[in-house]
């Protein structure tokens, strides 16, 4: 039997599952398309991958082989850094649908904000949508200064922004500016990179309600309407991940996991991103 994952419906009205597979760092073709099998297998129906991961080609024979159907599955990549800008990223997205082996893309997003660069390539990507090779328009780690400069431009508003969040990075201010801009929410890293899963809190409410640390994240992710996009590469995580829709967190709780936030970032601030990898 398969999981069942809710959506969220988008401003333009298609519907995006709360649940993907994150799938930074998988770059051993095996190992790659294992995961992603069985986390189709298990219901997840949204893959988030970029041009960085390298893996594009691995996400769309994993796709092509789960028997699933193409507009089944909702896919997510992004244009890197070095190729921003109105033409660059038309011919950078013509790359990823030919390693995807996709005709369309769901959602496609500008990975970080380049400065000087960064409007001009979502004016790229509202080009892709207005042609219908996207269904859906989104940004990546863009703070609220960088939305008013693309508001300021664009025709069509993008419809997700990607950022770090979880319980230590709340992003109280960009929730609420998204929220009031019908922009949904995507968590990255959405349980710290691992690195949250042992905090003390966390850790007594996944007692108290006889979860995992990493369910507890997820379903706060959820409870707040936050769509999320864990990574694991282990079948067992990758069917624990989904596991949330079956219980739930209360208030308190719910308070008590927001109260943890200390604006720690485990990735890089978009005001100031260097190369570093
Ligand atoms: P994450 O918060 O998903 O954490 C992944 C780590 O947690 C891995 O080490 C994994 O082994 C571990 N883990 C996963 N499930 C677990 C479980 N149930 N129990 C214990 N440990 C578990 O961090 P991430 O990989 O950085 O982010 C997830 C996805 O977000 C990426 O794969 C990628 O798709 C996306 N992402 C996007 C950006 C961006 O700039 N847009 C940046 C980073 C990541």
């Amino acid at each position: 039997m398969t999981l069942e994952i809710p959506s969220k419906a988008l401003a333009n009205g298609v519907t995006i599952p709360y649940l993907g597979l994150g799938v930074y760092k998988m770059t051993d073709r095996d190992v790659a398309i294992q995961a992603m099998r069985k986390a189709l297998e298990f219901g997840y129906r949204a893959i988030d991958t970029a041009a960085l991961y390298h893996n594009e080609t691995e996400v769309g024979e994993a796709i092509s082989s789960s028997g699933i159907a193409r507009e089944d599955i909702f896919v997510t990549t992004k244009v890197w850094n070095t190729d921003q800008g109105y033409d660059e990223t038309l011919r950078a997205f013509e790359t990823s649908l030919k390693k995807l082996g996709l005709d369309y893309i769901d959602l496609y997003l500008t990975h970080w904000p380049v400065e000087d660069k960064f409007v001009e390539t979502y004016r790229a990507i509202e080009r892709l949508y207005e042609e219908k090779l996207i269904r859906v328009t989104g940004v990546s780690n863009h703070h609220i200064h960088h939305l008013e400069k693309i508001f300021a431009k664009a025709n069509v508003q993008p419809m997700v922004n990607q950022v770090e969040l979880h319980p230590y990075l709340t992003q109280e201010a960009l929730r609420e500016f998204c929220n009031s801009n019908n922009i949904a929410v995507t968590a990255w890293s959405p349980l710290g990179r691992g690195g949250i899963l042992q905090d003390e809190i966390i850790l007594q409410i996944a007692k108290e309600v006889q979860r995992t640390p990493a369910q507890v994240i997820l379903r706060w992710h959820y409870q707040q309407d936050i769509i999320s996009i864990p990574k694991s590469v282990t079948p067992s995580r990758i069917e624990e991940n989904a596991q949330i829709f079956d219980f739930e967190l209360s208030s308190q709780q719910m308070m008590q996991l927001s109260q943890l936030n200390r604006d720690q970032r485990f990735g890089q601030n978009p005001d100031n991103f260097k190369f570093d990898f």
